[in-house]
Parts: C-alpha cells; structure tokens; sequence
C-alpha cells in the first residue's frame, strides 16, 4: 500500500522524525522514540523521538523568547507569515493528505477532499482577521481616561487527541499565532505525522525559531509537565472528557486560563415529515465518517415511529455497501479505527450493549480486509433498545450508533437532553419552524437542521457541560479567546 505514497511521504518517513523545538530538529533528552502504526495493517510507518519533561522545558522557554519579538511584530507581518505557510500547505496537500490518511487511516477521500483544504482555510481566515482585529476599545467613563488594551499571552500550550491532527491543529493553534502568541503543541502519541509535516513546511517558510514547537510524546510525560510549566499562560486541551477533568485541575492549580474542547453523544432527531433519502444519507455519513470517531458526530439516532421501518430499511442498506478498507487507498470510504485499542474498546461496547439488552439493528463488528488481515476494521453497528443501555450513554467513538423510536417533540427533546454532553445535535423536519423550535431545546453547543456535521469559518463551534468549556473554535471569538485583556486607566483632574 506505501507504493500509492508520494516521494515526499516517503521521504519524510524515511528517517526517524526529532521533536522541533526552537526551530530545530531535536532529538528527546531521554533519547526516547515510539513507533507509529498504521492502523490499515498493523505496520510500523515511522519512527519518531518521544519527549520528556526536559524537552518541554527546552520548548516552553524557546516559545517564550522567540514571543518577545513575534509579539511586537504588527498584525499584518504576522499574516505575511500565516499566508506564507497557507501557500506552502496547499502545495504539499497531496503530501499533508496522504500523511493524515496513513496515520489516523481515514479514508484518503476525506483527508484530501475535507480535512487538509479546510484546515489551510483556517490558517488564512485567522491571518486576515488578525489584520481587521479590535485590539482595543476606549471606555467612556466619568473623571477617569480608560481603554482596553488587548494583548497576546505569551507561550500558549496544545494537548491535541488523534482523530483531526491536522484541523485541529489548524482550528486551535492559528487564531493563538495570529493573535502574536507562541505555541508548544503536544499532538497525539498515536498520530503526530502531519504536525512534525507542517513544522517542516513553517520552517520552510521562515517562520521565526521558537515560534511554533512540538514535543511529541505521552500525556503524562509531555502533556503534564507543559500545563505545569511556570512559562506556560494558557492551556487548549481536546480530548476526551475523562482526561479533561483532569486537565482543569491541573490548570486550575496554576491557575492558568484554560480551554476544554471534549468528548460527545450527540443526537439526532427524525420527525416522520423529513427528507428520509436526506436523514439517511446524513445519519449513516456521520459514523462512518473517519470512521465514526467524530467528537460531535450523531451516535443516538431518535426516528419517529411512523418512518421506524423504512428509515431502517435504507439506512442499512446505504451501510451496507460502505467500501471499508485501508486509510491511504482512494477507493476507501471508511478506513480502520485508529489502534488496537480502540478497535477492542468499540467492540467491548457492542459485547456490553448486547448483555444489557439491546438488539441489533445491523450486526457489524470486527471485519477483515482482504490483504490487511492486520488492519483495524470494524463494519458498522447499529443497536436498538432501551436508552438506559450502555451504548446510548457512552462516547463509543467508532461506526456505531444506538437507535430509539420517539412519538412526538417532548419525548426527543427529553432523550436528547438526557446525558451530560453537550457538543452537537440535529433535527431532520421538513417543518422549519419546528427544526428551529427544536434546535434551540437542545441543550449543547450546536444545533444543526437537516444536516449533521456542519463546520464553516464564523460559525462557532464548541461544546457545553460534559463536552467542553472556556471557549470554542473556527470563529472571531477564539482568535479573542488568545487576547488578555488589560486595562489602562487615569483620573482626571
Ligand atoms: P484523550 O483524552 O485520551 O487524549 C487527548 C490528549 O491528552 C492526548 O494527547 C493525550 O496524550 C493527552 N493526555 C492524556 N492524559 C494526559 C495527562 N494526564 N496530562 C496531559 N495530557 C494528557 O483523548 P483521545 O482518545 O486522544 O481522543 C478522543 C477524545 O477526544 C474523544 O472523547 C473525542 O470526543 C474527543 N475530541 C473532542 C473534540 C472537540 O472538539 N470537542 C475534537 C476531537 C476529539
């Protein structure tokens, strides 16, 4: 399958990959590396140096060195940088998309149709509004000449999980850059290949040593020490909701402002009016999208009961025929899940569903692929059952979803405001005023209307409760989330 890899790829992962901190490539002071897998056969692709706390010391005090001068810079110079950098991904999206499919397996037709262009998007989103941005305000007050002043952090720190290394990277770490801060980025164990890529091409492009720098490594022996770190001024977590406690805490020790985007169960709603071909093509796009491991995609499918049958009868068949196969293939549509481990705990969750009573809709499980017995497959699942099963509570985060039928408007809105997640739903209606009713009583950070998955620049996207705190991305709003206000102020007379 590496016959279907470009030259650079191949280049890249010729070698074993150092960590990038102060604009060079370091190898880890413990001397430490990890393989990386991929997930469509089980093979070792890379190598890579894994870091410790002394690696992120090196970067946390590079990344506040190299803020002194990138703050000063003005808006427009850094988005010179940022446009610089856009230019340079989009020369090597080819590259940057077939390094994402190989590493988290996602199908190559995603990476390269969705993934790599909007996360480039991103970059020159952020660069132009940094150049419009409001950096300041003068308060009108009584006997007292006040504004507010708004200014960078200095060393903001990234603890990213697998599943969108390159947009979430884009989407977290562009508005922090944009804004005049500096970053230290600790991407996934699992999956840092198009993070250390795009250290390479921000090299290329000039981008000030310190500026950008990457620690790769586990969560306790990298992520730990770069919250804890005295240089560190904020912290921008993604990952699951577990972990994210523990990130607050930890934060909150400090304390440091701190941004927790994190696991979902998001449900959808199908009253019998909706455009079934619609909703099915919606619904059975959401779990096999990269393969189901979507933070905020529709996992508890609420079908009216007047459509039950015939939404099943389609949605099944579309799933079905799903193409499954490796990452990298551009015949693929749903590639493996990312490890082992996540191919035993997404087949754990459907051994669980099963002893607490819930019933197949579709059975699917563990698959084989012709050529790729080492692979992490798993064809699609559907239960059905009581909405106290495991499976209708719990972030199975895979090609999985749990089924119930629902009578009216009251009964859906109380299924799915029934967990403590709160990251995205939908409603499928031909009736706008009720998807509009609906949208706004479901208690999460998104609501979308026939459609799941919805993601623009200038559409907030971010979570609430269980799902996430202290801001969101991809909107105004996050670049300011990496301003600190400060006020200035003298009496008069
Ligand atoms: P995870 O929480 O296990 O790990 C996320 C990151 O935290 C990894 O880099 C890991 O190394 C690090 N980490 C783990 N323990 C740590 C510690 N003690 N100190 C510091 N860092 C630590 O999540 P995952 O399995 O990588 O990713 C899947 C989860 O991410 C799912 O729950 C998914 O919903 C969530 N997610 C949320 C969003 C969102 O925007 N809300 C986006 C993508 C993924």
């Amino acid at each position: 399958m590496h016959d279907l890899l470009c030259s650079q790829a191949k280049t890249f992962l010729s070698q074993p990959i150092p960590l990038f901190i102060n604009g060079t490539w370091t190898n880890s002071q413990g001397g430490k590396t990890t393989d990386v897998i991929d997930p469509s056969s089980g093979l070792k692709v890379a190598t890579v140096a894994s870091g410790n706390e002394q690696d992120v010391d090196m970067a946390v005090v590079a990344a506040d060195k190299a803020f002194k001068t990138w703050s000063a810079l003005a808006p427009k110079e850094r988005a010179h940088y940022l446009n610089l950098l856009a230019d340079k991904l989009e020369s090597e999206a080819q590259t940057l998309a077939q390094l994402e499919a190989l590493d988290v397996g996602k199908a190559f037709v995603n990476a390269d149709g969705f993934d790599i262009p909007f996360g480039i998007e991103c970059v020159r989103y952020y660069a132009d509004l940094s150049v419009t941005a409001d950096y300041g305000k003068t308060l009108e007050l009584k006997d007292i000449e006040a504004r507010v002043h708004r200014a960078p952090y200095g060393v903001c720190g990234f603890i990213f999980p697998w599943n969108f290394p390159f947009d979430l990277l884009m989407w977290n770490v562009m508005p922090a850059l944009a804004a005049g801060n500096t970053v230290v980025i600790k991407p996934a164990e699992l999956t840092p290949l198009t993070t250390l890529y795009v250290c390479k091409l921000a090299e290329e492009v000039g981008i000030p040593a310190g500026v950008i720098n990457v620690v790769v490594g586990a969560g306790r022996a990298v992520g730990t020490p770069l919250i804890e770190h005295p240089k560190t001024r904020r912290i921008s977590f993604t990952g699951s909701s577990g972990v994210g406690k523990q990130i607050a805490s930890m934060c909150g020790q400090r304390p440091i402002p701190c941004k927790l985007e994190l696991g979902g169960k998001g449900a959808a709603v199908v009253f019998d009016d909706a455009d079934l071909d619609n909703a099915v093509e919606q619904l059975a796009g959401a779990i096999t999208l990269n393969t189901g491991q979507v933070c905020c995609t529709a996992t508890r499918w609420l079908i009216h009961e007047n459509i039950y049958d015939q939404f099943v009868e389609k949605v099944t068949a579309k799933l079905k025929s799903t193409i499954i196969g490796p990452g990298i293939d551009p015949k693929t549509e749903m590639g493996p899940v990312v490890s082992q481990a996540q191919q035993d705990s997404v087949l754990d969750y459907l051994s669980k569903g099963l002893t607490e009573g819930a019933v197949e809709v579709l059975a699917g499980g563990k698959v084989a692929v012709d050529g790729h017995d080492g692979g992490y497959y798993v064809a699609p699942y559907l239960l059905t059952g009581s909405p106290e099963n495991i499976c209708f509570k719990e972030e199975i985060f895979g090609p999985a979803a749990f089924l119930v039928k629902f009578k009216d408007e009251e009964e859906a809105l109380d299924l799915v405001n029934s967990l403590e997640y709160g990251l995205a739903n939908s409603v499928f209606s031909a009736d706008l005023a009720r998807c509009g009713r609906v949208a706004e009583k479901m208690i999460a950070g998104n609501s979308w209307i026939n459609a799941h998955n919805v993601f623009a620049y200038g559409l907030p996207y971010g979570g609430i409760n269980m799902s996430g705190v202290g801001g969101g991305v991809n909107s105004p709003e996050t670049f300011y989330d990496y301003l600190r206000d400060l006020t200035i102020a003298r009496p008069l007379g």
